[in-house]
Order: structure tokens, then C-alpha cells, then sequence
């Protein structure tokens, strides 16, 4: 059995792996797709110490990295059931998808999350073409341009005040009647004056050259009638799905499908930690993850170094 196994293999997962591996205990990594998110990233500026780099050299990098430990990698695996441990020092039972069990004194769950598509034509053709999904990471290629936000919760309304402070102009688009952003966010939103909200909006398309966005289509829901809006860029606001689906009903979840972590990344579960996007720590960004990664592998040999000798 291992000492510690990760689920789950992008920034968080990576972070853990190197930190358990570097106690010298028996540490694996099963993950659907090593590299996670970071594999769909064009340009990266916020990584600290690092002014630029692209999301498939961080991801080959974050490989490297954990294979210079006796890390047992274990790619393209899905994990479908976690079983826990029926008492403490027993064994935890992860099932993959491909039928095996793998068997561990301690989980580190490091799934991540999936920001939500609109599913219109040409969100896919122009991903990371002015086509965005993190106001943190890609609101400066648009400084003095025109942007659209979809989406009136928090997020949405967020990032439209966040983008309104580096872009010339900031359209807002709900599908609702109206925004369901805390009241403070609505007021701080319509203060600004190179913001537009838009209520009753349904996006259609994404328009482009071929190279890059151009605009989007939508639908006054009201009225039926089709409008255009010129733009140079679209953050799409619509929710990040955590993937622990295939968690519910064994440990903690919030409503949102986040896992619940403690500050060491402990969840509701005796020796099974968590880190990284999947869980409730809050900012989901690539260095935050590598932190919350760190911690929990750190948490993972603390809990072992507790139990009784098997
Ligand atoms: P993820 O990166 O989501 O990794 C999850 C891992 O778990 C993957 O290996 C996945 O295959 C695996 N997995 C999922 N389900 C299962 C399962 N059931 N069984 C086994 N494995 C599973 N952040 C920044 O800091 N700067 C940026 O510029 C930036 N740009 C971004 C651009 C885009 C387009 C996107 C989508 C995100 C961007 N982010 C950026 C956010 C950043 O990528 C995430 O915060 C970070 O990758 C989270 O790391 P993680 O390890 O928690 O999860």
C-alpha cells in the first residue's frame, strides 16, 4: 500500500506528491490527466518568479519535477469510488475506472475543478483568443480594450469591477431578469461608468475573424430580438464545477460540490487531506494550489508519524 496517494495531478496534486515523496514515504499519484487545468493554459504571468511561461511547459515542468522523486505515477487514470478506512491505521481504497483498487494510509484528493462553457458556437474556436475564463490571469491582455462578462453572480459581477479598472469598456450580460450578486457588489458595479449591464440575455455566439474574438451575439429574452455587441474579449462567469462528483455522500461536500478543508487541509475524513481547487480554500490559482498542495502533503506525514506503529 502507499503511504500517502494523490488524486488528482495538476499544480496541487504535483505540490503534494514532491512534498510527501521528500519524507521519504511511499507515494503515488493517480490522475485522469497529468498536468490538470495547466494543460489548457496558453500564457501564464502570475506564476510567481516565473514573468511568462505556457501552460504545457509549466504542466511537462510540474512532471519533471515529481519524477526526480520515487513518485509511482500513475496517468490516465480515472478514480471513480473512495472507500474509507474502517478504523485508524487501516487502509483507504480508491477504485479507478479501469476496475483496480489502490490501497493508502492517507488520500490526498487534488481533483480540481472545471470552469462552466456557455456551450455556444465559437466559445471553443477562440479559448484563449479572447475567449477567458479567469479575470486574475487574463484581465491585462485586455488593459484599454472592450471586454463582455457572462454571468451576474458574484463571479460575474466581480470580475466586471475588476476588469472595468483595466478596460476601456465592460458589458455585462445576464440571462436573469436581474443580477444575483450581493447587493454591496450591484452598487459598486453600477457606480462605474464604462460598465453597461445587460438583464434577460442570452448569449448565441461567439464571433471572430477566424484569429481572434471580434464580439458576441445574443438574444433580448424579452423581445426575441437578436443583437451584436463588438468586443475584444469574453470572460465567461457561469460557475467552476469541482470534479468530486464521484465523492458525494463520502465526505464533506458544500452545497457548490467543494470539499470541505481545514487550514492543514484535513477534511471530514480521518487521514484523507485535500487541496487545490476541489476544495472550499478560496482564489483558485495556480500558486495558491502549489501552497495548498504543499500543506496537505506536509498534514498527510504529520497524521502518519501519529499512528500507532501497524
Ligand atoms: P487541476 O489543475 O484542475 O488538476 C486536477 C487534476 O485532477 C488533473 O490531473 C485531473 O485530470 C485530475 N482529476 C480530476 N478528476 C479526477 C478523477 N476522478 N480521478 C483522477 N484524476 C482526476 N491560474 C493561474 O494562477 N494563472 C493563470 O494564468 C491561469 N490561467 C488559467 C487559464 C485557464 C484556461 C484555466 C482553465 C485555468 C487557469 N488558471 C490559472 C487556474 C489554474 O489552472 C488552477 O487554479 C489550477 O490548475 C488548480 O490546480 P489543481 O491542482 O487544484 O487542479
Amino acid at each position: 500500500p502507499f503511504d500517502v496517494l494523490i488524486v488528482g495531478g495538476g499544480p496541487a496534486g504535483a505540490a503534494a506528491a514532491i512534498y510527501a515523496a521528500r519524507k521519504g514515504i511511499r507515494t503515488g499519484v493517480a490522475a485522469e490527466r497529468f498536468g490538470g487545468q495547466v494543460l489548457d493554459t496558453m500564457g501564464i504571468e502570475n506564476f510567481i518568479s516565473v514573468p511568462h511561461t505556457e501552460g504545457p511547459r509549466l504542466a511537462a515542468q510540474l512532471e519533471a519535477h515529481v519524477r526526480d522523486y520515487p513518485v509511482d505515477v500513475m496517468n490516465l487514470q480515472t478514480a471513480v469510488a473512495l472507500t474509507p478506512a474502517d478504523g485508524p491505521g487501516r487502509l483507504h481504497e480508491v477504485e479507478l475506472e479501469s476496475g483496480a483498487r489502490l490501497k493508502a494510509r492517507t488520500i490526498i484528493l487534488t481533483t480540481g475543478a472545471r470552469w462552466r462553457q456557455m456551450g455556444v458556437p465559437g466559445e471553443d474556436l477562440y479559448r484563449n483568443k479572447g475567449v477567458a475564463y479567469c479575470p486574475h490571469c487574463d484581465g491585462p491582455l485586455f488593459k484599454g480594450k472592450r471586454t463582455a462578462v457572462i454571468g451576474g453572480g458574484n463571479s460575474g459581477v466581480e470580475a466586471a469591477i475588476d476588469l472595468a479598472g483595466l478596460c476601456a469598456e465592460v458589458t455585462l450580460i445576464e440571462f436573469d431578469g436581474q443580477l444575483r450578486a450581493d447587493a454591496v457588489l450591484q452598487a459598486r458595479l453600477t457606480s462605474l461608468p464604462n460598465v453597461t449591464v445587460v438583464t434577460s440575455a442570452l448569449t448565441t455566439e461567439v464571433l471572430g475573424d477566424g484569429a481572434k474574438v471580434t464580439g458576441l451575439r445574443y438574444k433580448d429574452r424579452s423581445t426575441d430580438a437578436e443583437h451584436v455587441i463588438d468586443l475584444d474579449g469574453i470572460f465567461v462567469q457561469i460557475g467552476l464545477v469541482p470534479n468530486t462528483e464521484w465523492l458525494d455522500g463520502t465526505i464533506a461536500l458544500t452545497q457548490r460540490g467543494e470539499i470541505e478543508v481545514d487550514a492543514r487541509g484535513a477534511t471530514s475524513l480521518p487521514g484523507v487531506f485535500a487541496a487545490g481547487d476541489a476544495t472550499t480554500a478560496p482564489y483558485k490559482q495556480i500558486v495558491i494550489a502549489m501552497g495548498e498542495g504543499a500543506k496537505a502533503g506536509l498534514a498527510a506525514f504529520d497524521y502518519l508519524i501519529r499512528l500507532a506503529p501497524a
